[in-house]
């Protein structure tokens, strides 16, 4: 079993040619394991932090921030080794990629082949995002000039989920690094591994000692929890389940902690009968059971129009069923096992309540181990759990619709508003449908393709905020005003 780092707080030292070299242990010296969920036996032993990892670790980002180099560097300096962390991800793709599989099932091909190259893709586009970013001056009528600093607004907690490990957390860690703040990542409980790697391939990148530090450990009455609520953490940026999101707003309203909240989600996905339907069934596919549909952006309520209904959900539960389910390890495999004993267990039974639910099971169900094969139920009516609730797994919901107004009634009624997707040849029906959906981003004709100076989050219990680009930055730094008087005097 492999021994990985509990907290990597100012470690220069250890051997860097063995990423997984043994590392510090908790202050308490207590561990906990990692399950491969293909195997389902114990891969990893990680040290499990507590509050008091959780405290070192914000006093040590307290002292890099107050007085080390990275707040004081230029933008171009940290960017030079945020590139250089970006270069040293990519070469230890197979390590980095093989992490997160392992400890979540995900396939391989979506580790390494996806996830890797948009983590290094993250730290380079924000390090070119702070390196030429402007400020804005306002000349005034008084002879004075005013304008505006974009200051590093402190230590940043960072708490993370399990479904896309390296790449999210580098969706925080990135910004929040480039414009000049230090970190503490708490990643989930079980998905520690790549983490600590990316910490140690940072320390590899020239990142001074304090900077970027991975404290391990669980949420509630633990490492999370205690970094929601120490005074010295200046920004925390979330990503799980609305429930434990209300939780982390009140922990940080009560210090005025700025909280960012990306959240849960129950996508809609439109098909009208005008798509181009090679493209809507493929695509379809991919929203909901990319990942065995553990995304919060999975596409797990699908609209489709009458017209081609039947069409439509035959090829679409062609597909479907044939999706190569097995060892994620494995190149051709796409549908892993589910992350956990516990969330597959949640999964199944959303999966054995469908007929209680007045669904049918159109195809699909539970497979081996901790699989549920892409799983399509009709006939279901839009008021059931399955089709309110998020099941996070590979279950589709499938309704037949009339009008383009009653598809928009349909998607937009959810407690949720992260994300939409819709199917059309006709642009009018495309921007307009776009523009009535309640929901952070619409995706036409496609799916997940991001582009990192677009906004990204949700309305309703999907969150508060937005991640990326100019959003990033206001998040991640203190605006300041600075008012000069001019002396307009002549010599
Ligand atoms: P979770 O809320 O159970 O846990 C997320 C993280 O929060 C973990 O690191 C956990 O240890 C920590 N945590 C839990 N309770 C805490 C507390 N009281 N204080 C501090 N930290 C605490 O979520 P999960 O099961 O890991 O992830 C799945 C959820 O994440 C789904 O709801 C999914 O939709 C959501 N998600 C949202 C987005 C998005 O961008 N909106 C992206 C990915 C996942």
């Amino acid at each position: 079993m492999r021994q990985i780092a509990a907290v990597d707080v100012e470690d220069r030292s250890g051997d860097q040619r063995s990423l997984v070299a043994a590392q510090p242990a908790s202050l308490s010296g207590a561990t906990f394991s990692s399950t491969d969920p293909h195997t389902r036996r114990p891969w990893a032993e990680v040290a499990l932090g507590d509050g008091a990892d959780a405290s070192r670790a914000v006093t040590a980002a307290r002292r890099a921030f107050d007085t080390g180099p990275w707040p004081r560097m230029g933008a171009a300096e940290r960017g030079r080794i945020l590139h250089r962390l970006a270069d040293l991800i990519e070469a230890h793709a197979d390590e980095l990629g093989l992490a997160d599989t392992q400890d979540m099932g995900k396939p391989i091909t979506q580790s390494r082949g996806n996830d890797v190259p948009r983590t290094a893709a993250n730290f380079r586009f924000f390090a070119d995002h702070a390196r030429l970013s402007t400020s804005e001056a306002y000349p005034m009528d008084t002879g004075h000039h005013a304008y505006t600093r974009c200051e590093p607004a402190g230590v940043v907690a960072a708490i993370a989920p399990w479904n896309f490990p390296m790449m999210l957390e580098s969706w925080k860690v990135a910004p929040a690094l480039a414009w000049g703040n230090t970190v503490v990542l708490k990643p989930a409980e079980d998905t520690p591994v790549s983490a600590t790697l990316m910490a140690r391939l940072a320390l590899e990148a020239g990142m001074p000692p304090g900077v970027f530090n991975v404290v391990h450990g669980y949420g509630p009455d633990s490492a999370g929890q205690a970094l929601t609520e120490n005074p010295a953490v200046d920004r925390i940026t979330f990503t799980g389940e609305s429930g434990t999101g209300r939780v982390i707003a009140a922990a940080g309203a009560r210090n005025l902690t700025p909280v960012s909240l990306e959240l849960g989600g129950k996508g809609a996905n439109v098909v009208f009968a005008d798509a181009d339907l090679d493209n809507a069934v493929e695509w379809s596919i991919r929203a909901v059971f990319t990942n065995s549909g553990q995304v919060c952006l999975a596409g797990s309520r699908l609209y489709v129009q009458r017209e081609i209904y039947d069409e439509f959900l035959t090829r679409f539960a062609a597909a479907a069923d044939a999706m190569v389910i097995g060892d994620p390890k494995d190149e051709t495999t796409r549908i892993g096992p589910l992350a956990s004993a516990e969330h597959h267990a949640k999964v199944a039974g959303y999966v054995d309540t469908i007929a209680e639910q007045g669904g049918t099971l159109h195809t699909g169900g539970r497979g081996d181990g901790w699989t549920i094969r892409p799983t399509v139920i009709t006939g279901m009516g839009h008021k059931a759990r399955h089709a309110r609730e998020e099941i996070f797994g590979p279950v589709v919901v499938v309704t037949p619709f009339t009008t383009e107004a009653e598809a928009v009634e349909l998607a937009s009624d959810t407690p949720y508003g992260l994300n939409a997707m819709l199917f059309t040849e006709n642009l009018h029906r495309a921007h307009r449908v776009a523009a009535a959906l309640r929901a952070g981003t619409v995706w036409v004709n496609c799916f997940f393709v991001r582009d990192l100076r677009a906004p990204f989050g949700g309305a309703g219990d999907s969150g508060i905020g937005r991640e990326e680009g100019t959003f990033s930055r206001e998040f991640f730094t203190e605006p300041k005003a600075v008012v000069m008087q001019i002396d307009t005097a002549a010599e």
